[in-house]
């Protein structure tokens, strides 16, 4: 298997540090309001990317992290008269239900950035002892000169970077390319204590202290969007390896953008759509199919053309694996001779589907060779197929299926009694004083369309 590694400009043999194990760290949103699908791309391909290297047999710990203090969730904060916290865990929340419905796999952990201070105060500490940092009025600053290798991911010169730099006036930093670790307290903000005074930690150095606590000192795979390459992830290599002594991570995968317009989407610009606002026009399997239908370093333009093609293509897609299903169902018997030869045939689809994986994993040939398969199936697996060859060729489509997580089964709808099932339980969970559980059972029911009332007589429902 080879991927791109950012770090060599290469597509390199995939070779993890300890056989049969994978440490993969993706940067995690910034948690200040509903995340946008430009957000989602990283999130749906490095799930991906994590999928298939579970198929392929690897254990794979993924850690993805929550920036939940940053300037914009405390501006949100001050606008709407609550707590950085309050802010931070609604949105942490809503994340992880569109994370549920793009059906991406839960990491392995999701640290918040609140809760590893202590981490972020012993890293910035070492690099104090080690002369890569200095502390100057409150503000702790990384001594990026100091760091040989700056520069090795972004290939950048620091010569040049430093050209284009000014040191701010209120700044009184030893050089323009230093960059910060801690920042003291400001007025109204959250802040923790420190060697350094009161304050809060720079973005940069979380990401450094999370990857070395979950994974190690030297991880497989850092990811992120093409925009981290430079600062965010020079900055953390010049931490960890200045910290650590040791290299960061081997391989560095970057997404492209998705676009609108051919530009970048994204919150500044304004040119958005959340992943609610999709989902509420679509299954968010679409989306998901959607982004997955362009090679993960390509830029990607969305269009609601676009979103159709691939809502028909995941519909035909879906259609030939379910009559497979029902064949499979209705049908008895065992494999016969002719049949095994049909399957035989049938597994070189899925070896293209590997080939096109094991090559920087490229979706878009795989998924090519996933309406190959389909195209096969709807000529080769007939209604009077024996029930064994039925299920060989579904169990091929649904695990090619899983390895992109798309779920290639019909939407059904949801019945009466598991809506009365489901409003009693929720009921009992508002008696048991459990009301996340009761607010997670209505909004599970208000996407399947399904609206609760309280009322004196108990709860009404309806189909909205
Ligand atoms: P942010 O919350 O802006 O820090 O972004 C979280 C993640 O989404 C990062 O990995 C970004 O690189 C990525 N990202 C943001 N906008 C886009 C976009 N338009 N296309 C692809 N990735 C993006
Ligand atoms: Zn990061």
């Amino acid at each position: 298997m080879k991927l791109y590694n950012t770090l060599t400009k290469k597509k390199e043999e995939f070779v993890p540090i300890e056989e049969g194990k994978v440490r993969m760290y993706v940067c995690g949103p910034t948690v200040y309001n509903y995340i946008h699908i430009g957000n989602a791309r990283p999130m749906i391909v490095f799930d991906t990317v994590r999928r298939y290297l579970e198929y392929k047999g690897y254990e794979v710990t993924y850690v993805s992290n929550f920036t939940d203090v940053d300037d914009k969730i405390i501006n949100k904060a001050i606008e709407e008269g609550v707590s950085t916290t309050e802010v931070s865990e609604r949105y942490i929340d809503e994340c992880k239900k569109d994370m549920a419905d793009l059906n991406i796999k839960p990491a392995s952990k999701n640290p918040k950035a609140t809760e590893e201070i202590n981490g972020m105060i012993q890293m910035i500490q070492t690099l104090m002892d080690k002369g890569y940092a200095y502390e100057k009025e409150g503000t702790a600053y990384f001594r990026t000169r100091k760091f040989d290798g700056y520069g090795k991911l972004s290939k950048k010169n620091i010569d040049d970077l430093e050209a284009g730099k000014r040191i701010a006036i209120e700044e009184q930093k030893e050089d323009a390319m230093d960059f910060v670790l801690w920042k003291p307290k400001k007025e109204g903000e959250p802040f923790w204590e420190s060697p350094w005074g009161n304050g809060r930690p720079g973005w940069h150095i979380e990401c450094s202290v999370m990857a070395k606590k979950y994974l190690g000192d030297t991880i497989d795979i850092h990811a992120g969007g093409e925009d981290l390459v430079f600062p965010h992830h020079e900055n953390e290599i010049a931490q960890s390896e200045a910290c650590n002594g040791v290299e960061f991570a081997k391989y560095w995968l970057h997404n492209a953008f998705l676009n609108i317009n051919n530009q970048k989407m994204s919150k500044s610009l304004g040119n958005f759509f959340t992943v609610r606002e999709i989902g509420e026009k679509y299954d968010l399997q679409v989306l998901r199919f959607f982004m997955l239908s362009a090679h993960y370093r390509t830029p990607l333009n969305f269009s609601a053309d676009l979103m159709e093609s691939s809502k028909n293509g995941l519909e035909r897609l879906i259609t030939s694996a379910e009559r497979v299903k029902a064949i499979r169902d209705k049908n008895a018997g065992e494999i016969t001779g002719e049949e095994k030869e049909l399957l035989v045939k049938a597994e070189d689809y899925v070896k293209k589907f590997e080939t096109a994986m094991d090559d920087d994993f490229n979706t878009a040939d795989a998924i090519s060779a996933m309406f190959e398969l389909a195209k096969y199936a709807n000529i080769n697996v007939t209604e009077t197929a024996s029930k064994e060859y039925a299920g060989e060729i579904y169990k091929m489509m649904t695990d090619l299926g899983n390895v992109l997580g798309i779920i290639l089964e019909e939407k059904k709808e949801i019945l009466d009694e598991e809506i009365e099932k489901l409003i009693e339980e929720r009921n009992q969970a508002r008696k048991d004083k459990n009301f996340a559980r009761a607010d997670e059972i209505r909004d599970l029911l208000l996407e399947q369309g399904i609206v609760l009332k309280d009322t004196r007589e108990g709860v009404q429902w309806k189909r909205a």
